[in-house]
């Protein structure tokens, strides 16, 4: 290790980020600059193109990124929205070229700017290639990471590297910095434990979510002037359907549910049949007449997660974890990929101060990051009665208050402008608390809603 951390200044060393997903990627643009040089290191060989890949089989599904990611991804890349953008990238308006429904109420379609729509494998690739352009970005691909190299008064100095399939010719890399970006299974917690130290407590709500997707070529003007259509699942009816148009005019339909009665098939006869009654009749009809482009892929996603690592009193120095390895929030709320983003922003501003004590002052700004989306993720899914271990009273109450909030929103431009900078982590959740918003909110609440699964 050289004696840059110990010294904590900027601009020397080496730092290594462990899996080229999005989080991955924006970590070694936030550490472009500050190292001398950073190394990204995938264990999926040579992900070009933009097919799905192995290691992120959710690439498959929809991917949306809120206007807030889409910020923050900007500030790290320049000039990427209008690129992707220029490269076939749908650009919706928000929220008049959208049909947005939450908890059984239309938010009303007032214009309030544009979303940029694109596939994963699309998003991922373009960052892919603008991370590898950099300088002092290397980008090794086929190789996995199998433990870290470890000095007792120092940390984790490094990490040992392998051909997967093949730890016996696993190769050591010396590194001032050790970035676990290697998703939800990520092992910096286990790593914790290997190296002495305690593994971070860990918030699960089991919600029982799967998808299954399929792209789909339209007919232009089949689906009428909306680029998207999400319907969210109600306490009633626990499924969903977001359709959205991606680059290239070819548009994705994601269907999902919680619990088992309610996971999407897969068959291609039954596919659709789920998304009936969900979807508009014109919409499913265009939908029935359109040519699929691939076939019907799905996931499972049993639990959101969220790993504090901030509540540690003792964490090695050397190595941090960022994006899923941290939190993975239900993705049926669209949140994963800004919270990534935003992680990296907060990994540069504290490198900004040096690396040493980096662990922990890291994850306090992390914890903020993820704050939010986690609360509001979490207490969505707390009031679907699939959703195990909410008292009911507590459910039912969280159930009024979302559909309350979503009549209001149906019928009131400021309650819809306040529920969009929320959802889409633009603005302050705050909107939702000024007056005149909980005023209309109160309005629409209806004693009838009290129930869970009555809307
Ligand atoms: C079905 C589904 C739909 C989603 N929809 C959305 C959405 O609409 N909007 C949104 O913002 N988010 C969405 N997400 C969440 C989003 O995919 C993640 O939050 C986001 O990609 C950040 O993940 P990550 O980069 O931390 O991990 P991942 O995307 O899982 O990437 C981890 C990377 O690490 C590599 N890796 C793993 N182990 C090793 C190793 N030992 N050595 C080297 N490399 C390794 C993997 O190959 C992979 O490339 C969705 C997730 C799912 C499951």
């Amino acid at each position: 290790m050289s004696a840059e951390r110990s010294r904590g200044r900027r601009g020397t060393g080496h730092a290594v980020v462990l899996g080229a997903g999005i989080s991955g990627l924006c970590a070694a643009r936030a550490l472009s600059g500050v190292f001398d040089h950073v190394t990204l290191v995938e264990r999926d060989s040579a992900p070009a193109g933009s097919g799905v890949r192995r290691g992120v089989p959710q690439g498959a599904h929809v991917h949306s990124l809120t206007p807030g990611g889409a910020v923050v991804l900007a500030e790290f890349f320049p000039g990427l929205v209008e690129e992707l953008a220029a490269e076939g990238g749908t650009l919706a308006g928000a929220l008049d070229e959208l049909e947005i429904v939450f908890f059984g109420s239309r938010l009303r379609q007032v214009p309030l700017g544009r979303v940029l729509q694109v596939s994963r494998p699309f998003l991922e690739g373009r960052l892919r290639e603008r991370v590898a352009a950099l300088p002092d970005v290397t980008l090794r691909t086929g190789l996995e990471a199998v433990e870290p190299l470890a000095d007792a008064p120092a940390g984790v100095v490094g990490v040992r590297l392998a051909r997967p399939g093949g730890p016996d010719s696993a190769e050591p890399v010396a590194a001032d910095l050790v970035v676990d970006a290697m998703g939800r299974a990520g092992r910096g917690a286990a790593w914790h434990r290997a190296l002495g130290y305690p593994e971070p407590p860990v918030q699960r709500l089991h919600v029982d979510v799967a998808y299954a997707s399929r792209r789909y070529q339209v007919a232009p003007g089949a689906l009428g002037t909306a680029k998207g259509v999400l319907i969210g699942a109600t306490q009633g009816r626990p499924r969903g359907a977001v359709l959205t148009q991606q680059e290239n005019d070819a548009w994705v339909l994601s269907l999902y549910g919680f619990g088992k009665g309610h996971h999407p098939p897969t068959a291609p006869e039954e596919f659709l049949g789920f998304a009936e009654g969900l979807l508009a009749p014109d919409t499913w009809h265009a939908l029935r007449g359109a040519e699929p482009l691939t076939g019907i892929s799905s996931f499972a996603y049993p639990a959101s997660l969220r790993r504090d690592f901030h509540r540690l009193r003792s964490l090695p120095e050397g190595l941090v974890s960022v994006g899923d390895a941290v939190c993975s929030l239900n993705p049926i709320y669209g949140a994963g990929m800004t919270v990534a983003a935003l992680e990296a922003k907060a990994l540069r501003k504290c490198l900004a101060e040096g690396t040493a004590g980096l662990p922990r002052r890291f994850y306090r700004e992390a914890a903020r990051a993820v704050r939010l989306p986690w609360l509001f993720s979490t207490m969505a899914d707390r009031s679907m009665p699939q959703v195990p271990g909410t008292h009911p009273a507590l459910a039912g109450l969280l159930a009024r208050s979302f559909r309350a909030t979503m009549r209001a929103a149906a019928a009131d431009a400021r309650v819809a402008a306040a529920v969009w900078d929320a959802v889409s982590l633009t603005g302050s959740p705050a909107g939702l608390a000024r007056p005149q918003v909980m005023a209309a909110v109160l309005r629409h609440w209806s004693p009838r809603a009290a129930v869970p699964g009555k809307d």
